[in-house]
């Protein structure tokens, strides 16, 4: 048994009119979508908050197709994330979210229409929901926590519902749902104005490139939305069979997308500070990652970064001022709470330690911040709390929740 309340039953599918088994019913799709969003945002990068137009502008051609689609009534959002991968993802109950990476990969606004288009009918076909019911969903990592990105280091640390909202994000759908994704968005496309041969031009450079294996589509888009041959087939025969056209808006797409691109060197220097980080050379990762903060000095992912690297160096108290600095830039982001909290631990400033990682929890639990929070409590002498913490760290998995065990084996005996 699940810890969703199954209620056993059949319904239809609201894009297509067929037949589906449906065991989630909409109230908990709907509650499932809005307490995710946030907790999902966070473990994909966090918001793109040096650009708050960008959004707003996603969200406008987001909710005109939203209006037309075959669920108008869902309660759509839309967010673009803080993170190079390009990638897009929707959530039960149309909660919606594309990377910075992806539309700067993109030409115009209807190519961007055939993305959220394309996202729209994951979530008002229940897609997710499916998915879930069919036990499909992996464990997914997240990013933004240890150097190692792309090994399961940090995998086993998400807690509740966050876990679940990472799969769902990041799961792959059937070739079934793809095409359905991709000939109903097309119809959406169209009901609003744009040129479907976007689409067409969209997913015949998605097959390209995954063709390659050399671009980081592979681990971004490509993981959750595989390109195939049978996509870009059947998406021409559709757009013959419409033989419209339509806008394709490159002139507004590239004044929005301008901020963007003209950052993308900073993002750029990170993303090398953070790959030579990985490799262990530290000094070198600080003199790139410096690199970026002269670029951009409002990026709170640089300072996190930065502090990160001071710490491989035993330098914590400008590791500190780094964390505090990322903290003060975007308070709500989880990671960089969690950074500071375990930062303030190991200076035996408690105080503070436990005032991070408890916020890092009230937006996105880990069992590390849970470990980490029983510590303090043990050090200032609150055993009843400690135990508390400890317990909850131990229904983890891996090196932490076994620390947890010991830790509360060694209070309760
Ligand atoms: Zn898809």
């Amino acid at each position: 048994m699940s810890a969703f309340a199954v209620i056993a039953g059949c319904s239809v599918n609201p894009v297509t009119g067929e037949k589906q088994l449906s065991l989630i019913p909409e109230s908990q799709e709907l509650s499932m979508g809005a307490e995710q969003y946030t907790p999902t945002q966070q473990t994909q990068g966090g918001q793109f908050y040096l650009d708050p137009e960008l959004t707003v502008y996603v969200r406008e051609v987001g909710q005109k197709l939203a209006a037309v689609s075959d669920r108008p009534d869902l309660p759509y959002e839309f967010v673009v994330l803080n993170s190079n991968v390009p990638n897009a993802w929707a959530l039960p109950g149309g909660k919606i979210a594309i990377n910075r990476g992806l539309l700067t990969e993109l030409e115009d606004e209807a190519q961007l229409a055939s993305v959220l288009g394309h996202e729209i009918v994951h979530a008002a076909a229940r897609h997710s929901v499916q998915r879930m019911q069919k036990g499909m969903l992996v464990n997914a990592g997240v990013a933004g926590l240890g150097f190692a990105l792309s090994d399961n280091e940090w995998g086993g640390l998400l807690m509740g519902g966050a876990a679940l909202g990472a799969q769902l994000a990041m799961a792959q759908y059937s070739q079934g749902d793809e095409l359905e994704s991709d000939h109903y968005g097309i119809e959406y496309m169209v009901e609003v104005g744009y040129d479907p041969q976007a689409a067409v031009e969209l997913q015949e450079l998605f097959l390209k490139l995954s063709e390659g294996r050399q671009s980081n589509f592979v681990e971004g888009l490509f993981a959750s939305h595989p390109p195939s041959q049978k996509r870009v087939e059947e998406n021409r025969k559709r757009v013959r069979e419409l033989g419209v056209n339509g806008k394709r808006n490159k002139d507004v797409y590239d004044r929005k997308l301008a901020k963007a691109r003209d950052l993308q060197p900073a993002y750029d220097a990170h993303e090398a500070a953070l790959k030579l980080a990985s490799d262990g050379n530290m000094s070198a990762a600080l003199g790139k990652i410096n690199e970026a903060i002269k670029l951009e000095s409002g990026e709170a992912m640089f300072f996190a970064l930065r502090g990160r690297i001071y710490e491989e160096l035993d330098e914590q108290t400008k590791a500190e001022k780094d964390f505090d600095k990322a903290v003060a830039l975007y308070p709500e982001m989880f990671s960089y709470r969690l950074h500071n909290g375990l930062n303030a631990l190991d200076q035996n400033k408690l105080d503070k330690a436990k005032e991070n990682l408890s916020k890092a929890n009230e937006v996105v639990p880990t069992s590390i911040a849970f470990l980490r929070l029983g510590d303090v409590a043990v050090k200032q002498n609150r055993r009843e709390e400690a135990i508390q913490y400890y317990s909850t760290a131990a229904k983890a998995e891996g090196d932490v929740a076994e620390e947890a065990r010991r830790k509360l084996a060694n209070l309760t005996n």
